[in-house]
């Protein structure tokens, strides 16, 4: 027989055992929200310094690319000025060589400015999504063969053997042959800025049956391991007492990396340093319906674009 008092007492155990559950779960709940807290903390903490290194990155693009726009500014402001002497002191005629000289350079100046500016507005594009890519089927190898055609005189003229080579005469995929041209050209471009005179550049193009792989190789200064994936980042370029204190804004392989990836593609870099670097671009091999093979030699103002493309490496 159980007594009031025993009643009592297994009442006061039950309520005492359901508050104990009760601040159990509340305890539980603080913990909850104070993970939470600490997890929201924490991706704060990430992104604010992922945001510091974002506005570090442009900034020095900002300075990067005030100087890459004053550079060419002054030349052509400095040429100008020199032209109004001539005029003005009635010396036109005589000065003729030398004005001639001075014509190239500024050509050369306006190229690089509206390279700069063209690197700008795609790298804008693509950061906004207004980017477009006009794909048709083209042979690959014609388009990639006829790029290197087109340099081989400018490569001549710096001294630098340029080879290109293949395993296979005709592969057609879908591309945009402008993009790709853009593409190649920036590499070569690369490729001959950090070569020296006497120096090798290959051009690859193979068939890998579900890719074609294209690559361009020298054996100029090389990357150090530690930025061969970072130099695809936009703005970035490697410390530049590593790298010979070169022209650019380091706007170009972004570029490039965004233009493969919009074919479906990828793009890595093998380098050693002291003995060269390897860029190699893998572009899926596949054909889009109702095809229309636009041959590499219908690409519009080639011409043009490579002195455009190549504007930022001097002639000596
Ligand atoms: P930039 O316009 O400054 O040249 P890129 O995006 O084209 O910018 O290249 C980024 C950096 O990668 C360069 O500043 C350079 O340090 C390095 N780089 C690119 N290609 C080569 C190469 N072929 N050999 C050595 N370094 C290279």
């Amino acid at each position: 027989m159980v007594c009031a008092y025993d009643n009592r007492m297994i009442e006061e155990i039950v309520s005492a055992r359901n508050i104990i559950r009760e601040q159990n779960n509340e305890i539980e709940r603080l913990k909850e929200f104070i993970g939470k807290q600490d997890n929201k903390i924490a991706t704060e903490i990430k992104s604010n310094i992922i945001m510091k290194k974002a506005l570090k990155c442009q900034e020095e693009f900002i300075v990067n690319i005030s100087h890459e726009l004053k550079t060419p500014l002054n030349v052509l402001s400095a040429t100008v000025q020199l032209f109004s002497m001539y005029y003005d002191s009635g010396s036109l005629d005589k000065m003729k060589g030398s004005i001639v000289k001075y014509i190239k350079s500024m050509k050369q100046n306006c190229y690089r400015l509206s390279k700069l500016i063209n690197n700008i507005v795609d790298s804008s594009k693509i950061e906004t999504g207004f980017f477009e890519l006009h794909l048709s089927n083209n042979n690959i190898v014609e388009v990639v063969e006829d790029i290197v055609t087109s340099v081989t005189d400018f490569t001549d003229s710096k001294g630098l053997n340029i080879i290109f080579d293949t395993d296979t005469e005709e592969k057609i995929i879908a591309c945009d042959p402008e993009k790709i041209e853009r593409v190649v050209l920036n590499l070569i471009s690369n490729a001959i800025k950090f070569s020296d005179k006497g120096d090798e550049i290959f051009i690859d193009v193979k068939d890998k049956n579900e890719f074609i792989e294209m690559s361009v190789e020298d054996n100029g200064i090389g990357i150090e391991e530690k930025n061969l994936d970072t130099i695809f980042d936009r703005f970035k370029q490697v410390d530049k007492s590593l790298s010979r204190n070169t022209e650019g804004t380091g706007i170009g392989l972004s570029l490039v990396k965004s233009i493969v990836e919009l074919h479906g593609g990828c793009i890595y870099a093998e380098s050693e340093v002291g003995n060269g670097s390897k860029f190699i671009v893998n572009i899926p091999s596949r054909n889009i319906p109702h095809e229309k093979v636009i041959h590499s030699n219908k690409i519009s103002s080639k011409n043009g674009n490579i002195k455009v493309e190549l504007s930022d490496i001097h002639l000596s």
